[in-house]
This record gives C-alpha cells, structure tokens and sequence, in this order.
C-alpha cells in the first residue's frame, strides 16, 4: 500500500482512500455489480490477472478494497479482504491453505461459532483439528503438531472465555513446524493490539464487533501480514506454490510474492467459488464505524474497568473475569500484549446460580438483553437462561459455562449509568 506512515488514530479516520482532486470526500458506495469495458480484450487481462480493476462484484468491488485497505493499514498487513460475516473470514483464512487430509492445530477456547466450524463443518470436509488447550505446556503444544498440519489458529482474546493468548509462544510454535499462526483479532481490534507485530502471520475479523460497533452490519476481514514465506515450504501449500489450472495455470506465490499471493488466491478461488462478499453499503457502514474505533475503544475499556472493579467489591457478586484486572489470571499477559486496555467484556457470577442471575437479568433497564457483545450499546448475556437454557446445571458446567455466568459488554455510555443500573439490577437480589 503506497500511503503515507501514518500513525494508528490518523490511519482510523484516513487510510485506505485518498480523493483526488475534486472527488468525494467519503468513500463511494459503488453499488454495481458488474463493470464496463470497451474491448474483450481488455477484460481478459483482468480474468488472467495480468491487469487489476474490477469486472463482476462477488469477486471484488472498489467500496470493499477501500475499506480492507484501511484495516490492512491497521494492522500493519499487506493485503486485505472483506467478508460478509467473521464465520466467512475464519472459514476462507483456513480454507486457502488447507484440504482434505491436512489438519490444523487450535485452541480450545476460540468463539464458539467457530469451534463449531471447525469441529463439524470443516471436519466433514475432511479436514482435522486438534484443540489445545491455550496456557498448555510446550510438550503438549509441540505433541500436536502432525506432518500434515498446515496452520495453527487462536483468539488474542477468547469470546467468551476471556483467555489472552500468549501470541508470541503459538507464533513461534508454528513458525518452528513451518507453519503460520492465524490469529482472531476481533475483541481487542487493532487499537489495544496489532497481533503481527508478536509474530502473526494471519489476522482476522469479525468486523461485526467493534470495527462497527453500532449494531449496523455483519462482516468480516482477513488481513495478510504479507511476511509468510509460501515458496520455502512449497510442499505443504500446493495451491500457492503450484499453478492453479483453475487460473489459467498462474502460480500466486510466484506471481504475486510473499505480500500478495495469499490474498489474491482467496479472492479469485475462494470468493470466485463461494462467494462470500459483503454489500458495499455494509462495507460503507463498517468505514464509519473505524473512522471512531480509536476514539470507541478507550472508552469501551474504561467502563468495563469501573464496572469489573465496581463488582468485584459487591457482595452479591461471587466472581468477576476481566483481563485488565489486577489479579486476573491473564493480567501480565494483557499488559504485555495490550498495554493500552483490553476489551470492553466482562464477565461475572451472582451469589444464587441461575436463578439469581436470571433476577438480576430481569432488573436491567439501560443494558439490553442480546447475544451480541462488543458494541456502542451496553448489552449483556445470560447463556444459561438464553442460548443454553436447555443443558442441566451440570451440562452447563462440563461445557465450561457456569450457571451463574454474565456476560457483560460494556458500551461508551456514560460509565455511572451502567454501574447504576447493574447496582439496581444486584440490590433486587437482596
Ligand atoms: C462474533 C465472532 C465471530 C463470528 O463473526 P460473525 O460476524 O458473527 O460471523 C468470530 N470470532 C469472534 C471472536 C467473534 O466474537
């Protein structure tokens, strides 16, 4: 990306588009399917590659380039993409390294959508995994490892368990096994944490967090470090390093070297076959939204520390898990990784299990009730009287969700309404 080094705030607000001389000052929503040209000869450069521009939007359309080009800049990558969803953005940044037969190596504590993903849809398609646990010992890290494994995949900061992963050790891990770390950046975003910086090769999105984080559209983004080097393990990545007869027999790692190739493949094999592009009014809407991330988040983190601290003092409150919270299990680790705050998720558990938790739920009048996290609007969980309510308190528990589990996710409210209405919420539990 040819754009001036700008720092993370400026890059928010400016990158990835730049107006010319009298053009729009916001991105353009190129609402078009398709694009013109004058000869056929023309736009057989661009099927061959041998030319960029556009000719048919589920492939590729300008208003999608311009905002993956932001986060690309956010990162710190090479290249980006968007997709429609975040399950889009894991499934296509596995996909285009894997196939049948080869396996990769994650940890257990990843989003549940994409545990699933990965554990029954993709293991149909005969690709295996092994989940390890993330604070595992080297020797169980290293045991597995398999010849065919072929990427390794983690959360900087798990949804909803809250682990911080120890980026740096899996990036080693898997650059000792010729292998890239793949790393789902969605709940700390580019602000409190830039993942390639510790090593990642791959980073990932659920834009429909944060990156928007005003309720507005579902998507997803990859982004490329661009610093894999594909062709010094030619072996493993054969639809890199070998033509591609689906492509008129184009080798990408060839063609489009360590900062393209993984980038491009995706685009015209994966989003050629599956088309998983996002309209370019949501990737509009996502622009907004980064255009304040690095104003959003501050403040996303400043609530949820008031309010972990407001509850961990709170008699009616048992439990309270927040990275940033001196004396959580991963607070070193998230100063290392995110010096400058977290996320704005917490979560707790009220004295009386589920059926306290299900009062305190039913008193809530700012936070709304939602299976959404990681937004503008204050909005919390109770999975075991919601998405879980059919497993026993037991079930509940062996799959690692207490009874008494809240998920809280604070939003950029005015901080003292929300501990005002948690503290309303609790003294009903009296
Ligand atoms: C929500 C989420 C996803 C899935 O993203 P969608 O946009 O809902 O498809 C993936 N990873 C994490 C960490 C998430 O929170």
């Amino acid at each position: 990306m040819n754009e001036p080094k700008w720092k993370l705030e400026t890059n928010c607000v400016q990158a990835g588009y730049q107006p010319k001389n009298g053009e729009p000052r916001m991105i353009p929503i190129v609402q078009s399917t398709t694009f013109k040209y004058d000869s056929s000869a023309e736009m057989g450069k661009l099927f061959d590659l041998e030319a960029s521009g556009y000719f048919y939007t589920r492939l590729q359309n300008p208003t999608n380039d311009y905002v993956a080009a932001k986060i690309a800049a956010l990162e710190g990558g090479s290249a980006a993409m968007l997709t429609s969803s975040g399950q889009a953005a894991s499934f296509f940044s596995v996909f285009n390294l894997c196939q049948a037969g080869d396996h990769v190596v994650a940890s257990a504590t990843i989003y549940g959508g994409t545990y699933n993903l990965f554990n029954v849809t993709m293991r149909k398609m005969g690709i295996a995994f092994t989940f390890v646990d993330p604070d595992c010992s080297d020797e169980e890290l290293e045991a597995a490892f398999r010849p065919n494994t072929k990427a390794v995949f983690g959360e900087t900061i798990a949804n909803p368990a809250l682990v911080v992963l120890d980026i740096e050790r899996f990036a080693n891990a898997a650059h000792a096994h010729g292998v890239p770390l793949i790393i789902d950046n969605t709940f700390a975003t580019p602000v409190n944490c830039r993942p390639i910086e510790w090593g990642a090769d791959i980073v990932i999105h659920s834009t429909t967090k944060y990156m928007d984080g005003h309720d507005a559209g579902v998507g997803g983004c990859i982004v490329d470090s661009g610093k894999f080097d594909w062709m010094a393990h030619a072996d493993k990545y054969p639809g890199l390093c070998t033509p591609d007869e689906s492509y008129h027999g184009i080798t990408y790692a060839e063609r489009f070297g360590k900062e393209g190739a993984y980038i491009t493949k995706a685009t015209a094999q994966l989003m050629r076959d599956l088309g998983s592009i996002p309209a370019p009014m949501n990737a509009f809407l996502l622009n907004l939204g980064l255009e304040s991330l690095h104003v959003r988040m501050p403040r996303h983190c400043e609530n949820a520390m008031k309010v972990a601290q407001f509850l961990q003092n709170h008699p009616q409150v048992s439990w309270v898990n927040y990275p940033g919270l001196e004396g959580n299990r991963y607070y070193e680790r998230a100063k290392k990784y995110m010096p400058g705050g977290t996320c704005g998720v917490v979560s707790f558990g009220v004295k009386g299990g589920r059926a306290a938790a299900e009062t305190f739920m039913g008193h809530l009048k700012l936070a709304m009730i939602a299976t959404h996290v990681a937004d503008a609007h204050t909005c919390v969980l109770h999975p075991a009287s919601s998405t879980h309510r059919q497993l026993s308190d037991e079930e509940l528990i062996a799959a690692g969700v207490a009874p008494d589990l809240i998920r809280f996710s604070v939003g950029i409210e005015n901080g003292e309404d929300i501990i005002a209405d948690i503290a309303q919420a609790l003294d009903a539990l009296r």
